[in-house]
């Protein structure tokens, strides 16, 4: 039996690779629903900012005339997804894991839930990696008439006819809610400490990808996957392209928001201090029409502090608000429950993690993670295969524990976000992969038992 925690992206991908290597499994999950990230985000315009053809599971890719889509629909493909391969009847909703214990004697986990404990000998964790959110404090905001409220706690289904909102963030949410909630407030003032790289698409998919899905659906499924690697090595070239030149770089995105707002605008709001892909940069649809209607005015400055009906800039100026909503994110927390092994706590602060599928000392745990830059789905998948080849090897060879040794590693992060550098110390050390999916599809996840440790 292999114990999968969450029912998220990657715990329904562990799943769907359990079953098709004929291991028996269950999956823990704590809410009512599976989906996580894409069933619990239900602020104005949640969505993706990866290709969803890219981002979804290779063994299912999503067909659709957009790029790019919102999270209902994300939600729904993962149900079909769960429906199709019949997972949905392994899931046991409304079960939070509490501890999972593994005991070297008895080669077995023991993970405690809010409803009973359940043993085995794999632990795969895809309990995802945002936890709470993270909401800043300001000074006064208790004196503040008006709503602070945080995207986690928002609702779409909320509108503000006639309510003056200011939303805070410059990261991904901001610039997917902006123009939604420009479409429902009496007015829309998007208020960032600093800019960041904003890149507005065309939503609709190309000729090549409609035909790649097209012949898809009558199984012709060579083109599509195709599609898929083309669509990460593009990527990847650009990831490499921008942080090698980034001068041309910088050039670009200038050259991009040319004609869309004035010089001194673009310098103020759209020109940051890094430069392109050192950040992950949000994908923008509808951003650009609503800044150049004025649908969504944009405010540079740091919030000093908020009086009853105003936010106080830094320099002086206040800003009138009604709803003052937070787009600043998440805390980061790899591991959402406490990890024993013979009795110890694991402290996972700066653990070493091979190839973002094992931890250094916990036997048989296996927890497949994304790459920051690009598709979570494009390195989750493979290292949840490559968990399944050690599986495979271990029934083959009569094997009961497989693990690698705690060590010190060193570990930068491919991008350097605000939210990963506030709470880089406690996150695990990623090595053992180059970070470019492309890549490390075709050369890192080669298994060489030699490499780790089998008893
Ligand atoms: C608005 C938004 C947009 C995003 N867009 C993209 C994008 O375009 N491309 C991309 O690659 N990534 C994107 N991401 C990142 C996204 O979170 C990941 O791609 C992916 O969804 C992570 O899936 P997961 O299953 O690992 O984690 P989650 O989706 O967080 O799911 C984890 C699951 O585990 C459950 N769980 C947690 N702890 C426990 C416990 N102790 N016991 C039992 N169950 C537990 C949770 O309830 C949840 O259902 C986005 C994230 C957000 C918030």
């Amino acid at each position: 039996m292999v114990v999968v925690i969450g029912a998220g992206i990657t715990g329904i991908g562990a799943a769907y690779y359990l079953r098709a290597n004929n291991f028996p499994y269950v999956v823990l999950e704590a809410d009512d629903d599976v989906g996580g990230t894409w069933y619990t985000q239900r602020w104005h315009g949640a969505r993706c900012d990866s290709d969803f053809v890219k981002y979804s599971y290779s063994f299912k890719p999503y067909s659709s005339p957009r790029c790019l889509v919102e999270r209902e629909e994300i939600h729904r493909y993962l149900r079909s997804v769960v429906e199709e391969f019949c997972i949905l009847e392994h899931i046991r909703f409304g079960t939070r894991v509490i501890t999972a214990s593994f005991d070297t004697a008895e080669r077995c986990w023991t993970v405690q839930t809010t409803r009973g404990a359940f043993r085995s000998k794999f632990l795969i964790n895809g309990n995802g990696y945002f936890s709470l959110p993270h909401k800043p404090t300001f000074p006064g905001a208790e004196t503040f008439a008006g709503e602070i409220v945080h995207t986690f706690d928002l609702d779409a289904g909320r509108t503000f006819p006639s309510q003056h909102v200011v939303l805070v963030g410059s990261g991904s949410t901001a610039v997917c809610a902006a123009p939604a909630l420009a479409g429902i407030s009496g007015s829309l003032t998007m208020l960032q400490r600093s800019p960041s790289y904003i890149y507005e698409i065309d939503n609709r998919a190309t000729v090549l990808m409609r035909l790649c899905q097209y012949l898809y659906g009558r199984g012709v499924g060579f083109p599509m996957h195709a599609l898929r690697r083309y669509l990460q090595a593009r990527d990847d070239a650009i990831f490499v392209g921008f942080r090698s030149f980034p001068r041309v770089a910088r050039w670009y995105f200038r050259r991009h928001w040319r004609g869309t707002v004035s010089r001194a605008e673009l310098e103020e709001h759209f020109t940051p201090s890094y430069s392109p892909w050192e950040q992950r940069i949000p994908v923008a649809i509808g951003f650009k029409d609503a800044v150049r209607r004025g649908a969504v005015r944009m405010k540079t400055a740091t919030i000093e502090r908020f009086t009853a009906d105003a936010i106080v800039l830094a320099g002086g100026e206040e800003l009138r608000g009604d709803i003052c909503i937070l787009a600043t994110g998440f805390q980061l927390d790899f591991v959402q429950f406490e990890l024993r092994v013979d009795g110890v706590e694991v402290d996972t602060a700066g653990i070493n993690f091979y190839k973002g599928i094992m931890m250094g000392g916990v036997p048989n745990y296996f927890q497949p993670v994304g790459v920051w830059h690009s598709a979570w789905t494009q390195r989750s998948e493979t290292s949840t295969r490559f968990a399944m080849k050690i599986m495979k090897f271990m029934a083959v060879h009569g094997l009961d524990q497989v693990g690698i040794e705690r060590r010190a590693v060193q570990y930068t992060p491919a991008i350097t976000p605000e939210y990963l550098m506030r709470d880089l110390p406690k996150l695990p050390r990623l090595y053992g992969s180059w970070e470019l999916p492309s890549l490390d599809n075709l050369f890192r996840y080669r298994f060489a038992p030699q490499k780790l440790n089998f008893e």
